[in-house]
């Protein structure tokens, strides 16, 4: 990939940066000298702690509106989150109850409808990067797609097996698997749990042949109001995006069109 001059967001150098397009609240304070992973702007604002993490600041880039915490969280502060916190609101859910099946399948078709309208025709080999359960490769099938998974949860991915019939690596991503295969790579809530989304980006990226669509979906930073006591801002978010961010990181990463839809803040 050629190196970047200037700023992704405008297209402009460092003179012509694009002002900040929405206000930043009042009371926030300028962060120390930290540079924006995303389009290298250097003019970061410090949003406010994180409020279960105190120790970690959420750093807003005022010109692609891209946010990331600061610190990021260890290893060990990450994997104690993951098994408390977070196990409490996302693991104890029964996968069997009928509303929760009922919540996944709905998400499920609205996202495979969405793709069906951005892309006429859409077919052939589908990777999805995170399946869970595999509600939306088991209706990928149902749509005529050749389907893979990948899941990191042993549990999860055993179910997506039986729910969908797929083949579901039980694995972190990246995992070996052949590279310009797939017509589609998508991805729902997962790139905000990753510390290098480009890096994400480019990986799911080498899995699609030329003219493949990388499917992106990740919380809405501008729904969110820039309030860190919204309940997106967790341990387990790494990175925020607005669209047009989500757009410029696309792009950054080598894809050659990037559409950024704004949905609610969990679409
Ligand atoms: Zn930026």
């Amino acid at each position: 990939m050629a190196a970047r001059s200037g700023c992704l967001p405008c297209g402009g150098d460092e003179s012509g940066l694009t002002p900040v397009s929405r206000p930043i609240p009042k009371g926030v304070t300028p962060a120390t000298q930290v540079i924006c992973g995303l389009c290298q702007h250097s003019a970061l604002r410090e949003l406010g702690r994180l409020p279960a993490l105190p120790s970690a600041s959420v750093l807003l880039c005022e010109a692609c509106q891209f946010a990331v915490l600061d610190p990021l969280p260890g290893g060990e502060e990450l994997a104690a989150y993951y098994a408390s916190d977070y196990a409490k609101e996302f693991g104890a859910t029964d996968p069997y109850n009928p509303k929760f099946i009922a919540a996944k399948r709905s998400k499920a078709i609205n996202r495979m409808q969405f793709l069906n309208e951005q892309f006429l025709g859409i077919g052939g080999g589908l990777l999805e990067v995170g399946c869970a359960e595999g509600e939306f490769i088991g209706l990928a099938c149902e749509k005529g797609f050749e389907c893979v998974g990948i899941e990191p949860d042993a549990v999860l991915a055993a179910r997506a097996v039986s729910s969908s019939g797929c083949h579901v690596a039980a694995a972190m991503f990246p995992c070996p698997l052949p590279i310009d295969t797939f017509d589609v790579v998508a991805s729902f809530h997962v790139i905000e749990h990753v510390p290098d989304p480009c890096a994400f980006l480019r990986t799911c990226a080498s899995y699609l042949h030329p003219g493949g669509v990388l499917y992106i979906a990740t919380p809405d930073l501008e729904n969110t109001k820039y309030e860190v006591t919204h309940h997106v801002f967790r341990p387990c978010h790494l990175t925020y995006f607005s669209a047009a961010a989500l757009r410029c990181a696309m792009l950054a990463s080598g894809c050659r069109e990037a559409v950024a839809i704004r949905t609610d803040v969990c679409g």
